[in-house]
């Protein structure tokens, strides 16, 4: 697949474990197996900006302070939401 960081086109879909800081800034956590694009021509490892908007969104909707230091993407993306819809979002 095509890498928006160099055009390569040898870029492929991986699952990496990245850290993301939760939207209220108290901490950090560790997401494996997150689905990611990743480059061998220049190196970028990156998530797509769909998903970067449903894990935002996601974070936003659920009691993050119920997450461990550590969880899968999929669990994650499970996690029951305390909103049906992201209020946030302008
Ligand atoms: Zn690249």
């Amino acid at each position: 697949m095509h890498c928006m960081w160099c055009g390569s086109n040898e870029a492929y879909q991986d699952k990496k474990t990245c850290y993301w800081e939760l939207p209220d800034g108290t901490r950090a956590i560790e997401i494996t197996e997150m689905p990611s694009v990743a480059c061998p021509d220049c190196g970028m490892i990156y998530q797509e900006e769909t998903l970067i908007d449903d894990i935002e969104d996601q974070l936003m909707l659920i009691n993050t302070k119920l997450l461990p230091n550590s969880i899968s993407y999929s669990v994650l993306m499970e996690q029951p939401r305390l909103l049906q819809r992201n209020y946030f979002k302008a």
